[in-house]
């Protein structure tokens, strides 16, 4: 682990009434991953980049732009749907918006996820909502481990109970409720923001905008390239050497286990490689997701 470049980051792990959350590359304040070791050990993510920006090839932009999760639900999540980023500069005290995708790590047989709704005009919308009518409206489709799905603002999405996914996203943490299946938590109702998802949710629902088409290159393969990141997969068999042209790369492994420049990263592990470190050998068997700008 001595003199590696490659910067290891320790997960927040986050109890939810559904599953558990492990904010695995976060600046975020409501979970700011800390560095495990090197020189830059017990930094916060959002302090590194505040005080070497030169790791992340000085990009210029406020905040630190991505976060990655894995999200292991045991129950449904809410139905819900996120703001574009003028949307919640507006109304979110100056927020970034939330595009996400999501990479299917496991599932159990005949797990469904929700992706869009069925309305064909806003009143048809306002009105299912207002009358309760969500099977209606709600769309569901199988899934399958491997999948991915781009979740770009205004797209209604939940996550079932039984599906773990590994979720890179812009650095947001704006979530508009529309549904919860009148669950309590703590004798209560958690709140829903009707009024704000209706104002933006996308209508109709464009079922071509959540398939990415993914582009394979010998072990890597990209799954999306939007305004806001990159993602590849990447399996390893043996050695392979990484060279993205980005400024910095974030990457989780989510099966196995693989050495990358001297450290040896298990399943569950996340690790960001700084600027001016290329053509980063890996040794191994596993699979990891890689993301950048
Ligand atoms: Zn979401």
């Amino acid at each position: 682990m001595l003199n590696s470049k490659i910067i290891l980051l320790e997960p927040v792990l986050k109890t939810m009434i559904w599953g558990t959350e492990s904010w695995g590359i976060s600046a975020h304040p409501n979970g700011d991953c800390k560095v495990v070791s090197g020189p830059y050990q017990g930094y916060t993510l959002s302090s590194l980049w505040d005080e070497h920006r030169e790791l992340f090839g000085d990009v210029k932009m406020q905040q630190f732009p991505l976060l990655t999760k894995v999200i292991d639900a045991k129950q449904d999540l809410s139905i819900q749907v996120h703001p574009d980023d003028a949307y919640a500069n507006t109304n979110e005290n100056g927020s970034l918006g939330k595009t996400e995708c999501w990479y299917i790590m496991d599932c159990e047989p005949e797990t469904t996820i929700v992706i869009g709704h069925h309305a064909t005009t806003h009143e048809e919308l306002e009105d299912m909502i207002k009358t309760g009518r969500w099977d209606e409206l709600i769309r569901e489709i199988p899934v399958k481990k491997g999948d991915f799905f781009q979740i770009n603002p205004g797209c209604v999405h939940a996550i079932k109970g039984g599906t773990t996914i590994l979720e890179t996203q812009q650095n947001s943490d704006i979530t508009y409720r529309l549904y919860d299946y009148d669950r309590l938590q703590d004798g209560q109702l958690r709140p829903l923001h009707i009024r704000q998802s209706m104002d933006v949710i996308t209508v109709p629902f464009d079922a071509a905008s959540v398939n990415a088409v993914s582009k394979k290159s010998g072990w890597l393969e990209q799954l999306i390239a939007c305004d806001y990141y990159r993602v590849w997969k990447g399996v390893l068999c043996g050695e392979e050497t990484l060279s993205l042209d980005a400024p910095f790369v974030l990457g989780s492994v989510i099966d196995g286990e693989v050495m990358i420049d001297k450290m040896s990263i298990k399943k569950g592990m996340h690790f960001i490689i700084p600027s001016g470190v290329t053509d980063v050998q890996l040794k191994g068997n596993g699979e990891l997701i890689f993301s950048t700008l």
